[in-house]
């Protein structure tokens, strides 16, 4: 583990920090990728002081594919020097309880999240999206009973409104479970966190762990030559080929102009101004080659943005 590589940031107001930069599991750790690959990001990351590394119940595949491999990976001498995130709420398994937001879902995905990580207990819990056919009172007691429980840390929530959010940050209080981090979409194609959901971080102390900073990839070099057979649009899953459209190359063409003169990779541009607002704690990227991971993570040798450059990055997207 590398601690000098990049800065390390306050959750809200809570007492945990977290790398800039984080990894996420969704892509790259299910069953049909190499386990060398695997482990070779997994090494990276380390070198890289990423010690925050973002799971899910769901991810593979197959259904918690990406867990067991985590669980295989983390040596156990550096449980303690690692943050574990999983999340609950997708489907699962068939039936009524094998998806949702109530207890009963809950805590049972929780218990096979630990057995496939191997581990005792995950540092953050995330309501992976808003039920709203279970009482957000029993969604937040089922977080408030999973930290007593002492098999979770600190509990999140991911993908809720703005409205919602409050919400369930008052009750958690009332509870005594502060509410870590909310983690949504944040990217320079995805702004809509800057409307109301950051303030209502601000206001209550919580974090704020964005997702697909480089919008899956269209927000790097990737796509400006055609779509690569290897990459995330050519498999189809989750980004769709008709998502590479002309706007966006041709978006990402003038932000290019920018992140040259800044010394920059559009994929580094574009997390650094992800983390240009200090609400943003840290960027959850996702990876498919060790030598991504190295170079998203260089995007923290350079974080200030002037005002002109802001300004040529509004006006770009604007076109
Ligand atoms: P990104 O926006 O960072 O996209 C990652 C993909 O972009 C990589 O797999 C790779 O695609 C491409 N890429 C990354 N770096 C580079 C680079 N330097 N140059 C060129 N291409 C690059 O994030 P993800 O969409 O993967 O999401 C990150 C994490 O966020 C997930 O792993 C998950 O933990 C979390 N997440 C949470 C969600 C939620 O609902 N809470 C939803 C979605 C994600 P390629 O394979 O083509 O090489």
């Amino acid at each position: 583990m590398n601690y000098e590589r990049q800065p390390y940031r306050r959750c809200g107001r809570s007492g945990l920090l977290l790398p800039a930069v984080s990894l996420g599991l969704w892509h790259n750790f299910g069953g049909g990728k190499p386990l060398d690959s695997q482990r070779a990001i997994f090494h990276k990351a380390l070198d890289l002081g990423i010690t925050h590394f973002d799971i899910a119940d769901r991810y593979g595949p197959p259904l918690g594919a990406a867990e067991s491999a985590f669980g295989r990976l983390l040596p156990r001498s550096l449980r303690d020097e690692v943050v574990v995130t999983t999340k609950g709420s997708n489907p699962m398994w068939d039936g009524p309880y094998g998806m949702g937001n109530s207890r009963k879902h809950l805590l049972a995905t929780l218990d096979r999240s630990l057995d496939r990580l191997g581990l005792d207990f995950v540092d953050i819990y995330y309501l992976h999206r808003d039920d709203d056919a279970t009482p957000l009172e029993e969604q937040v007691a089922t977080l408030d009973h999973m930290v007593r429980s002492g098999k979770v840390l600190y509990v999140g929530v991911s993908n809720f409104s703005p409205e919602r959010t409050a919400q369930a940050a008052r009750l958690l209080r009332d509870l005594g479970t502060p509410l870590l981090v909310h983690q949504p979409s944040y990217s320079l194609l995805n702004r809509g966190i800057e409307d109301a959901l950051l303030g209502v971080l601000e206001e209550e102390g919580a974090g704020c762990v964005v997702y697909s900073p480089l919008a899956q990839g269209l927000l790097t070099d990737r796509y400006l030559d055609g779509i690569p057979a290897d990459s995330r649009a050519a498999e189809g899953r989750f980004l769709t080929a008709d998502r590479v459209t002309p706007q966006v190359l041709a978006f990402v063409r003038a932000l290019a102009g920018v992140a040259e003169s800044r010394g920059q990779s559009v994929a580094q541009l574009a997390l650094a101004w992800a983390l240009r607002d200090s609400r943003i704690t840290s960027v959850l990227v996702g990876a498919s080659s060790p030598e991504q991971l190295e170079a998203n993570v260089a995007a923290v040798d350079r974080l200030d943005f002037t005002d002109d450059e802001l300004a040529a990055i509004d006006r770009a997207a604007k076109e």
